[in-house]
């Protein structure tokens, strides 16, 4: 049976490879990405001593799934350090460290007093009745508008580069969903769940941030090195036509490749536009989803220029939206892995645009570097001049879950339903993570394989 598969980002490269490795049956399976490189929006650089992650910067150690694939291909996951548990707010013009326990959100000087209250009377606080409603409803509803602000906004910005106003609660944040659902209360829910397993939960991921010593790219590569001749680069799919029981895929170079099974990897708007001319009614549902442009600044230092600032010495900080900044926020690499900077210096890497400012992260460079300079100065005090300086783009970066977007995913399986052999994957449907593309290719590959027995 010939399997082809559109893209060779994590999404395409993990699904070949769960096809291949996991079933005694010859499988003829491709991979066609349409760039010179794999790994999509997973791309490390490395440029005079630094280790630069241009897009996807690590994942969460708590999906089984992903640390699997990681010691299939013989890879083995950093954990970040200790350094990248303290997470900073900025509100007020300050730096204010997230607060990771009650005592300590008791004490905090993010919160005021009363938003605090607001924020201890949510268990009284009835069920929510919408089918689908936004973050910023959600959040402002059961959590009152301080939090909302301060700690909801932010998280939104850090995962989807979202507007909490238009993002779906149960598409982005399923598990906050299904608490509200079950317990009637987030915090009745968590004490509930901890009393059950006898451990701490919290609202929110949970896990620690991993990542591979070489960077992302180091799963991507070695993927398509297992994959070997497999992966065929520089082979842009434009369209896919129903031949009989199997598919004619179209090639950006004019020729043509025939299979049996036909899966689409690649960003939603390019999947619609291959899907036109076979699906008018899948190319609009796909052509819906919002991918708004983020750029990410790497800005190296010598240490040395940081003497007498505080709160650069943890994971970084986001910015929410009632602040009128420019960017979204700053991780400090080199505290969170080793090897991200020469000895001596610091690697700061900020992300811009998203949702509510995608025409920032299209400004030219000089400008690009000149928002994220002063930003830096304003928030965490960083005057300094940077001592080295990479701009990364994604015009088309995250895919949003705006709210109605579950009813979009079931309209979208419905109409697939009409079309044997077809299938779409990819981080615009049920995850944008790099552990939910591993997991849904998974259970894809799973899928195809019992539906072509
Ligand atoms: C700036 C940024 C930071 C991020 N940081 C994180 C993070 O820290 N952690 C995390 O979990 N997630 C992060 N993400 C989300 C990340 O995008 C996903 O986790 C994951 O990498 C998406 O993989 P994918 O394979 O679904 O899509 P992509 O990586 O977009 O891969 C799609 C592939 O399809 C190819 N393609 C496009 N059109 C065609 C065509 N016509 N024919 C053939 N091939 C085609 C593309 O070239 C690409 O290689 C980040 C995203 C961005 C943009």
């Amino acid at each position: 049976m010939r399997i082809v598969i559109a893209g060779g980002g994590i999404s395409g490269l993990s699904l070949a490879y769960w096809l291949t490795e996991n079933t005694v049956r010859q499988l003829d399976v491709t991979v066609l990405e349409a760039e010179g490189r794999p790994g999509g929006k997973i791309w490390t650089d490395r440029a005079e001593g630094y280790l630069c992650e241009s897009g996807v910067n690590g994942f969460l150690d708590n999906k089984p799934r992903s640390l699997e694939l990681a010691s299939r291909v013989s890879l083995e996951a950093i954990r970040g350090d200790e350094a990248a548990k303290k997470r900073f707010i900025n509100s007020g013009g300050e730096l204010h460290r997230l607060p990771e326990s009650p005592p300590a959100f008791f004490k905090s000087s993010l919160m005021s007093l009363p938003g605090k209250l607001r924020i201890m009377i949510e268990p009284f606080i009835s069920r929510g009745t919408k089918d689908d409603e936004t973050l910023a409803d959600f959040a402002r509803r059961r959590l009152g508008k301080e939090a909302f602000e301060k700690l909801i906004d932010p998280m939104a910005s850090g995962i989807y580069a979202g507007d909490p106003e238009d993002m779906s609660l149960q598409s982005c944040f399923p598990r906050i969903h299904e608490i509200e659902q079950t317990y009637g209360s987030l915090i009745k829910g968590m004490f509930k769940i901890m009393a059950e397993r006898k451990t701490k939960v919290g609202a929110g991921p949970g896990g620690t941030l991993a990542s591979f010593r070489e960077g992302m790219q180091s799963m991507t590569d070695k993927l398509a090195l297992v994959l070997g001749g497999r992966v065929r680069l520089n082979s842009g799919v434009i369209s896919v036509e129903r031949a009989g029981e199997g598919f004619k895929i179209h090639l950006s170079d004019g020729t043509t490749v025939e299979a049996d099974v036909a899966v689409l990897a690649v960003p939603a708007y390019r999947a619609a536009d291959v899907l036109r001319g076979l699906d008018a009614s899948i190319s609009k549902l796909l052509g819906e989803i919002q991918y708004p442009a983020v750029s990410v600044v790497c800005a190296g230092f010598k240490k040395e220029k940081f003497k007498g600032l505080r709160n650069l010495d943890g994971f970084g900080y986001l910015v929410p939206a009632r602040e009128g900044r420019r960017i979204l926020g700053t991780v400090f690499d080199s505290n969170v892995y080793p090897g991200r900077a020469p000895e001596g210096y610091a690697l700061l890497r900020t992300m811009v645009g998203g949702a509510r400012a995608s025409s920032i992260a299209m400004l030219e460079d000089g400008k690009l570097l000149d928002t994220v300079m002063a930003e830096l100065g304003d928030i965490a005090g960083i005057r300094a001049e940077p001592d080295f300086v990479r701009l990364y783009r994604h015009e088309q970066a995250i895919p949003q879950y705006a709210v109605g977007h579950p009813g979009r995913l079931g309209a979208l399986d419905e109409a697939l339903n009409k079309h044997r052999g077809l299938y779409i994957t990819g981080n615009a449907f049920g995850g944008i993570g790099f552990n939910d593309c591993i997991e849904n290719s998974y259970k894809l590959a799973i899928r195809i394989l019992e539906e072509t027995e």
